[in-house]
Order: C-alpha cells, then structure tokens, then sequence
C-alpha cells in the first residue's frame, strides 16, 4: 500500500492510497493470481492435475495461469483465440516457456468454448481437467478478490476508506470487492471496454455468489478510450508521465485506463474535499512489451 502525493491531490484534499496488487509476493502477482488462488485450492483438493482456460493472444490470465501451474505443478492447456502465429509474441512465448500446451481455435469454435460437447471432446483428447473460464472469473475468482478489502484495510487500520477504485474487464474482480466490502464505502469499476453488459455482468456475479444486494457501486464507462486494448496519445503520455512522477508503471489495457479516469474525475471534484480512496494496481505489466511491439515503442 503506497500513497501517492501530487500538487493536484494536495489542492484537492485527497488522500489516494494505491494498493500495489503488481507487488504480490505470489506467484502470479496482479489479480489474476487473487482470481486464481481459491480454483488452484479446489483443483488440488479434487486431485485434478491439469488446467484448463481460454484467452487471446495477449492475455494476462493464460501469463498467470501458466506460471501458477508451473509454481504450484498443474500441467495447463491455453485455448487460444485465433491462428498461430510465428514468432510466438512475448505473452505466448512465456506461457509456452511455462510448460502451458497451446491450442489454437477459429473465431467461430472459440464462441462456442463452453459447448459441453466441446468441453467433452477436449477431455477425450486431452484427459481429465478442470476448467478455468476465459479471464479467471467464476464464484471462487469472487472470493480471492474479496481479500483485497480485508487486506488493505489491515494495512491502514486507523483510516476510513470512503472509496475504492479499480478497472473492470469481465468485472470478476470488481465483483469480488464489492463482495469484500459488505456495503462499506463506496466503489468505482473503471470499464475498459464500451458497452453496457458489464453493469448486468457484475450484477449477475453478486447474485451467484451472495444473497444480499449491494447500492454502493457504479460502473464508469467514460474511459475506455475506444474499446478493448483501443488508446489515444492522451493515454499514452498519462502513463509515462504517472511512471516519470511516481515510479510507478501502468499497463495501457488497464490500469492506464483506470488511474487516467481516476485523475480526470479528481480534477472535476468528482470526490468530496477530505476523501479517502484506495485504488487497486491489479498489475498487468507483462501487456506492455507485447503493446510496445504491436503499436512502436510507446511506453518507456
Ligand atoms: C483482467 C484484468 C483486470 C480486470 O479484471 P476483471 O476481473 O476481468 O474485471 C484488471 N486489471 C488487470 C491487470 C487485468 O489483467
């Protein structure tokens, strides 16, 4: 946990904490691995050796879910989206350098990934697996997310968190902290894609996993700057001007996206003078040098 000092934040009267998930001293970091932690336990509780997961060709959740078979040894199978291509980018040279099997799946099976009878089939060939859904979020992903609101609380014990901040894909994770919170304080999930499925997803999340329900959340979705992976230079020159002020580097597809919203609603007093955030770094450095080979050396 770490506070961030700024002129804006000093001007604002804001107390912004960043917990640093990019820090765990796990294998994986970030919160793929908080995602993970309970559906490794459960694997191995069942006696199942293998794992299996779906993602693209630059997934942080098959990069996590290949280093946490290895560390904790599961064989893993990744299903990739798409046609292989040579060489291997970064993120799929890792998870094969791991150990993780490779799949690849046309655009029109991949839809379908969850098929039974395609789950069946890939039992037939591959044996027996437990099955992990694309991006780590089911019930148990809930619960390991839940443990970042203990968590930082027992890091700052004496402060009162009026709000918590963090970056929304399948919103597993976001989820999970509004699980955590138990109607405490208020949270914020930054969409980093366009569309309105994500409210009814996280919605539909708590519902599995508890019988309460919860008001105290809302969903931003004025950050996406265009979709999944999509950025402008704005984008940019706010994530290496966060890394140049704080020492701190942030992924485009994510927490670029988060803290750069985060700011932006600072600056228009979106948050009362006197307010305690906690935004979660859910890590994700490991895009970065696969963004910097795609689009140029962007970010330093
Ligand atoms: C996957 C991911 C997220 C989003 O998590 P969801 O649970 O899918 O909403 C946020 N940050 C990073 C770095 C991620 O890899």
């Amino acid at each position: 946990m770490q506070v961030l000092q700024s002129k804006l934040l000093l001007e604002k009267e804001i107390t912004l904490y960043l917990k640093r998930d990019d820090l765990l001293p796990t294998i994986p970091t970030g919160n793929k691995f908080r995602k993970l932690k309970y559906n490794l336990i459960k694997a191995k509780k069942e006696g199942i050796g293998q794992l299996l997961s779906f993602g693209g060709a630059y997934s942080n959740h098959l990069y996590a879910l290949a280093a946490a078979a290895k560390e904790y040894e599961f064989q893993a199978i990744g299903i990739i989206r798409g046609e292989e291509h040579l060489p291997l980018n970064p993120t799929l040279q890792f998870v094969v350098d791991q150990g993780m099997q490779l799949h690849y799946v046309d655009r029109s099976i991949y839809r379908q990934k969850y098929d039974p009878a395609f789950l069946a089939q890939w039992k037939e060939k591959w044996g027996n697996y437990y099955l992990i859904p694309e991006g780590g979020t089911n019930t148990l992903a809930l619960k390991g997310s839940g443990e970042i609101i203990t968590e930082a609380q027992q890091q700052i014990p004496s402060t009162s968190i009026n709000y918590w901040t963090v970056a929304c894909g399948t919103g597993g994770t976001m989820a999970g902290l509004i699980h955590g919170a138990d109607g405490k304080g208020q949270l914020l999930g930054f969409s980093v894609l366009k569309g309105d499925f994500l409210v009814k997803e996280i919605t539909h999340l708590l519902q599995q996993s508890s019988s309460k329900t919860y008001q105290n959340w809302q969903l931003i979705q004025d950050y996406h700057f265009g979709g999944y992976a999509k950025f402008k230079p704005a984008l940019i020159s706010f994530i290496n001007a966060f890394k140049q002020t704080h020492q701190i580097a942030l992924d485009p597809i994510y927490n670029g996206k988060h803290l750069y919203g985060l700011f932006d609603l600072i600056e228009k007093d979106y948050f009362p003078k006197g307010s305690t955030i906690v935004s979660i770094h859910t890590g994700g450095l490991q895009g970065i040098q696969g963004f910097n080979q795609r689009f140029g050396h962007l970010i330093f």
